[in-house]
């Protein structure tokens, strides 16, 4: 029997799936699919601001708001900034292999074509090294140890030999290199996120929570997603996570800076505290690796995508699958698949015990947890939130309930960014005045469209006085047709 497509599952075909929500990268090979893409599940479209130029990030971002406009679908728009990444410069004389117990000399340059000289194109290094530390190259493919400091140099052996060419990254897990983010390049990239009015901003290589305040500085009123993938980040977790709206586990990197075996654990580690501080997490990188040339995914790579998805994740991303590789829409039609699953089975629903987190004394924390409750007592399909900042729908998502969390936001702004939360349908919603015309409204609309029947039990969930932003204080329960007269 030929499997049910996708497209046929969603009822209707262009309303975003409300379960574990799917990242993909839009590169060359899917600049021109993004309408398939989005029927096969996916919700936010990122673009990395660490390859191409302005004029094709700009295209890219007309293409996704043009695909989303002919889905009738809002999708995120996350874009990546660079970060201090370190790299190589160039080699002059063209890539070339470096043998084990071969002595090389590390220098700040911006080229060298001696071949015993390895040219670092970036400051700091120097002061940073002590002997004994360790350099990884291209993604730790090549390994050298430092064994002498010599003026301006560092001498280095190789330990692990390979290929290196130019501009690759460069790794110095053990060094405190100080790294000064937002870097100049970063800058301008932002000044170019926010001419093109994007939604989310991914931040490479944070290290302290510091940074992601400047960054917010540069550009308010967008979500910050810090991207975990240096041990320092690792170790500033928590106040890095009360600085952003979310976080990437950015398996890539990540796994260059700490052992790879070390991946699980930490993935598992990153998803919960987010979890814990109300904040979301999207786990990134090599998920479906293998569709980059295959048209069907690996055992392995099922498995990860299901075991994220069991770890508590928001979102899946698709990087080279989507940007580069063969088969962007069925990347995305198996993640859908996988996720959900997985999202059916009776360990995902463990999750939801876990979630009733009660550190956070506030009002929206409060409701939310009441709602969340409430929906599972009764068994509702559909929690409908008002919500300006999208702060409570964000609380709401992390108890991952059954019912899908219908979020409506007048704020385009807020729309877009929800597109990334886990169990969250936003739609956009005209403001009005008060309580009782905001239920109205809601319910008339939710029936023109078909998303809810005339008896159904909802749960709406809403701030008095209305459109005020961080003022939720109320849940009501509620039978579709019923009168919406609170007196
Ligand atoms: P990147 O980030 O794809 O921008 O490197 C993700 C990662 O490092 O995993
Ligand atoms: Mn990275």
């Amino acid at each position: 029997m030929p499997t049910p497509s996708v497209h046929s599952l969603e009822t209707p075909s262009t309303w975003i799936r409300a379960g574990t929500k799917i990242v993909a990268t839009i590169g060359p090979a899917s600049e021109d699919k993004l309408v398939a893409m989005i029927r096969a599940g996916m919700s936010v479209a990122r673009i990395n601001f660490s390859h191409g130029t302005a004029a094709e990030h700009a295209r890219r971002v007309a293409a996704v708001r043009a695909a989303s406009e002919a889905c009738q679908t809002p999708i995120g728009i996350l874009a990546d900034i660079q970060g201090p990444k370190l790299r190589l410069g160039k080699l002059a004389a063209g890539p070339r292999a470096l043998f084990a117990g071969q002595r090389v000399r590390l220098i700040e340059a911006s080229s060298s074509s001696d071949p015993d000289v390895i040219p670092f194109y970036f400051h700091g290094f120097r002061g940073a090294m002590r002997v004994g530390h360790r350099v990884l190259l291209a993604d730790a493919a090549v390994e050298l140890v430092a064994e002498r400091l010599d003026g301006d140099a560092v001498v280095a052996v190789v330990a692990r030999e390979g290929e290196i060419a130019d501009r690759r990254g460069v790794h110095l897990p053990d060094s405190l290199l100080s790294s000064d983010l937002p870097t100049q390049q970063d800058r301008e990239h932002i000044q170019l996120a926010r001419e093109l009015g994007i939604d989310l901003l991914g931040v490479s290589f944070v290290s302290r929570s510091e940074e992601m305040d400047r960054i917010r500085e540069l550009i308010p009123g967008v979500g910050l997603i810090a991207k975990i993938e240096r041990k320092a980040a690792l170790e500033n977790l928590t106040s890095i996570l009360r600085a952003s709206e979310g976080v990437m586990v950015a398996r890539g990197d990540l796994g260059v800076e700490i052992s790879l075996e070390q991946l699980p654990l930490v993935q598992k580690h990153i998803i919960q505290e987010a979890l814990r501080e109300g904040r979301y997490a999207i786990t990134a990188t090599e998920m479906l690796e293998s569709m980059v040339e295959n048209s069907r995914p690996t055992r392995a790579e099922v498995t990860d995508v299901a075991n994220a998805v069991l770890d508590g994740t928001d979102a899946v991303m698709l990087s080279a699958e989507t940007a580069v590789g063969r088969h962007p829409v069925e990347a995305v039609e198996a993640m859908t698949r996988i996720a959900r699953a997985a999202e059916s089975s009776q360990r995902y629903s463990e999750l939801r015990g876990a979630a009733f987190r009660q550190n956070e004394p506030t009002f929206s924390n409060a409701t939310a947890m009441a709602a969340s409750h409430a929906a599972e007592a009764l068994g509702v399909k559909k929690i409908i939130v008002f919500t300006e900042s999208g702060n409570t729908v964000r609380l709401l998502s992390r108890y991952r309930v059954t019912a899908d969390i219908v979020a409506l936001t007048p704020s385009r702004a807020t729309l877009h960014a929800m597109t990334v939360l886990s169990h969250v349908r936003p739609m956009s919603f005209e403001r009005v005045l008060s309580l009782e015309e905001m239920l109205h409204e809601a319910q008339e609309e939710l029936l023109e469209r078909g998303l809810v029947q005339n008896g159904e039990e909802v749960i709406f969930v809403a701030g008095v006085p209305a459109g005020v932003s961080r003022s939720t204080n109320m849940m009501k329960l509620h039978r579709i047709g019923e009168a919406t007269r609170m007196h």
